[in-house]
């Protein structure tokens, strides 16, 4: 008792926690945008044996303790159940966490010409600092939708050959206005455009470099200048997520909000097999512009996936699933800020989230006076408590940030809507909707093994 509390680096098992997080690393550099984690995701429950939804309802089929269904929204968002050993009507163990990040997306009519450059517009997705994401090397994924419904998906600037893009930024030399300014405005979203060719198409009089990257696209995706109208393209920061200081003990990667809680979350569901709970894995689109929209959380995708599952297992009816979602738990597994050296004015050291100390619960989120926070039950973060003891969890609690600081929020209070208890549970980040944003092994690893804990 006296002894000094031992570090999550003393008490893990090294080789497991480095093998889970090279696979997380793995997961960060290939999945970038929603679709491409709904993408991965499916495959891996596919290969697991898992089926839909709609290939159990197409088959007339049944479901049975330990079984694995699964369902998307729009290829944006994805649902999982792993049926538990007592009746669904007990309630469910729900993990919940965003797969969308911040980011730049191509307007509808991007590509132009000016003064012999090709260059993309974009307008900004979620919340960033305008002036991290110029100068930097960025990458486009994405898909394009042909009127006759086919889809070329895109993914340029992240092998290795591949030509990577940017935006520009003034030179110091010249900068003497724009150093005048303050940071919110220093680079204006209107001027967060890509920088994407130089080189004219030969024989062509007028606007040949456009010209020439549209000769390009149409040879090497077949995709015509219109087909941008029917695209979603996201620029993000381009190259793989790096092992991060001398002790290789951190990971710095694009898109970690939410992914460091998405992969867990995901993980944990695949590994405990036998629940006693039925576990649900919730990856969930847009909670970076409010949850809105048929992928966001504020949608009924959850309920009417848990309306099939209960008709499937035959326990439905409108009133049981009010029911169901009553006695139900959740984690609401989201990123929390991390301690940050260089920032201590804006944290209150006792009650903030530091890098290394394990996942951390945030009773409330919400800015000012807990303005537009889910305000965890007592009862229930006691629950959860007795919960991590048992399988020796190391935990932090914490706030976003010195009262009246700032805020945030995250998809705690929507859910908290349908009667359920939920917490906001997750990892530290610093450097948080930057480009690349720190998180810790540790405590990467101990969130798996608390999530897991929780689903058991
Ligand atoms: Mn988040
Ligand atoms: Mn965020």
């Amino acid at each position: 008792m006296d002894n000094k509390k031992k570090t999550i680096w003393e008490t893990a098992d090294p080789s497991a926690l480095e093998a889970f997080c090279a696979d997380y690393r793995n997961f960060l550099s290939a999945c970038k945008t929603e679709r491409e984690c709904v993408a991965a995701m499916t495959a891996e429950l596919k290969e697991a044996g898992a089926k839909s939804l709609a290939e159990v309802i197409a088959e007339g089929g049944s479901l049975q303790a330990g079984d694995v269904v699964y369902a998307d929204m729009m290829k944006k968002s994805l649902v999982v159940y792993r049926i538990g050993t007592r009746p669904l009507t007990d309630g469910f163990r729900f993990l919940g966490a965003h797969i969308d990040s911040p980011r730049m997306d191509l307007k509808q009519n991007p590509l132009y010409e000016d003064t012999d450059l090709a260059l993309l517009e974009t307008h900004y997705y979620g919340g960033i600092k305008k002036y991290q994401w110029v100068a930097v090397p960025l990458a486009l994924h994405g898909v394009v939708v042909k009127k006759d419904g086919t889809a070329v998906d895109v993914c340029i600037g992240e092998k290795p050959e591949d030509p990577v893009f940017g935006v520009s930024d003034l030179l110091i030399h010249l900068s003497g206005k724009q150093m005048e300014k303050n940071a919110a405005t220093v680079i204006e979203g209107e001027n967060l455009n890509v920088l994407v060719g130089s080189k004219p198409l030969s024989g062509e009089e007028k606007q040949a470099v456009k010209a020439n990257v549209l000769a390009l696209l149409k040879e090497q995706y077949g995709i015509e200048e219109a087909d941008f109208i029917s695209a979603e393209i996201e620029v993000v920061p381009a190259g793989p997520a790096r092992e991060y200081g001398f002790d290789r003990s951190m990971i710095m990667g694009y898109g970690q909000d939410d992914r460091v809680c998405a992969y867990p979350s995901f993980r944990a569901l695949m590994d405990v097999k036998d629940p006693e709970y039925t576990s649900v894995c919730l990856l969930t689109d847009k909670e970076e512009i409010g949850s809105v929209g048929a992928t966001g959380m504020h949608s009924r995708f959850f309920e009417n996936s848990l309306a099939e599952v209960m008709n499937i297992l035959g326990c439905y009816s409108e009133l049981e699933l009010r029911r169901v979602l009553t006695r139900s738990k959740v984690l609401s597994s989201d990123v929390s800020a991390a301690f940050d050296p260089n920032y201590p004015e804006v944290m209150e050291k006792n009650n903030c989230a530091y890098l290394g100390r394990g996942p951390v619960f945030n009773k409330y989120t919400g800015s000012r006076g807990k303005s537009g926070s889910n305000d965890a039950n007592a009862e229930y973060i006691g629950f959860l408590r007795g919960l991590m003891d048992r399988d020796s969890i190391t935990f932090q609690t914490s706030e976003l940030g010195k009262v009246d600081a700032g805020g945030g929020g995250t998809i705690a209070y929507i859910l908290a809507n349908l009667g359920l208890e939920v917490i906001d549970f997750g990892v530290a980040v610093l450097n948080m909707h930057a480009p690349y944003e720190i998180t810790s092994k540790a405590d990467v690893y101990e969130t798996y093994r608390a999530y897991k804990t929780f689903l058991k």
